[in-house]
């Protein structure tokens, strides 16, 4: 049996935080998943199923814009995007635009796992989820809840400030395999039908054998910016560090307008989690890294 090696966990909570707003209630969460999920990997879980169980566990909390915290776009309705990639195998899994899904990460595990797609939009990503038996939403109305530090007047207007946040984790287990997945409820007051960059693999989300990268911020900058997979080319093809790199698609998402941060790990256990927005919700913890759990 090969040895053990180090193992590492980070999530975010999304970038954009108002310093006026009291975060207790998210830092306490985030303590806790951290914990849990530092825990899953200790006891030898891969860095794939820990980083769904991180996304869904934020998705289900309501305490952050995805899953039951997410906002209705200009038509009323709530519409998720999600991504997870198992950076061991290469494979990746996605859903956007996709509505009545309780966990959009479990659905975009599920397009992985089940279909030869790396992407499912809208009616056919829902009835796919609810073919595969799916936890479906019956009741919009009580489901859905502002997450903390948001007030309803602000979901319904588009702008580039805080009107926007995702949660996402990337993992490195003990054998060394890295995974990431990221889930959104997308910016505040956007139109129906519009998809930004989280269930997109190489721009919001991406894994491979040598780095796991989760954004967030303004998917449309992030498009423009190259997103997580640029993070990986600059490794790659430029001989970055995975600090450079990430800071370099940071400076080129702020280049083109927008702001945001990113978590993202590497092969060999390092983890960098910068931002250019007004704060990100972050933790992070590992074999050989105390919990640590930040907002601004
Ligand atoms: N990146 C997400 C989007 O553009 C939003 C966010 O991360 O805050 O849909």
């Amino acid at each position: 049996m090969p040895a053990l090696r180090n193992h590492v966990i980070a999530l975010h909570g999304g970038a954009g935080v108002n310093p006026d707003r009291d975060y207790a209630e998210v830092e306490v969460h985030l303590a806790a998943l951290i914990r849990r999920c530092e825990a899953m990997l200790a006891g030898g879980a891969s860095a794939l199923d820990t980083v769904e169980h991180a996304v869904r566990d934020l998705e289900e909390s309501g305490l952050y814009v995805a899953g039951r915290g997410s906002a209705p776009n200009d038509q009323g309705q709530v519409e998720c995007d999600a991504a997870i990639m198992d950076g061991a195998r290469m494979q990746a899994g996605g859903v956007c635009a996709l509505s009545g899904v309780a966990s959009p990460v479990t659905a975009a595990r599920a397009v992985l796992d089940r279909t030869p797609y790396v992407l499912l939009a809208g009616e056919g990503a829902r009835a796919f989820a609810g073919e595969c038996g799916l936890a479906m939403v019956r009741d919009p109305a009580a489901h859905y809840r502002l997450p903390v530090g948001v007030e309803m007047e602000e979901t319904q207007a588009l702008d580039s400030g805080l009107s926007h946040g995702t949660v996402g984790a990337v993992a490195l287990d003990s054998m060394g395999r890295l995974a990431a997945a990221t889930s959104t409820g997308g910016l505040f007051g956007k139109r129906a039908g519009r998809v930004g960059d989280t269930p997109i693999t190489g721009i919001g989300n991406w894994a491979d054998g040598e780095v796991a990268v989760s954004c967030t911020g303004i998917g449309e900058a992030f498009v423009y910016a190259g997103g997580a997979r640029d993070v990986a080319a600059r490794m790659a093809y430029g001989g970055a560090s995975l600090g450079d790199a990430g800071q370099a698609v940071l400076d080129a998402v702020a280049h083109h307008g927008g702001d945001g941060g990113m978590i993202a790990v590497d092969k060999a256990g390092s983890v960098i989690m910068p931002f250019n927005s007004p704060g990100m919700k972050r933790a992070v913890a590992g074999s050989a890294i105390p919990d640590r759990v930040a907002i601004l």
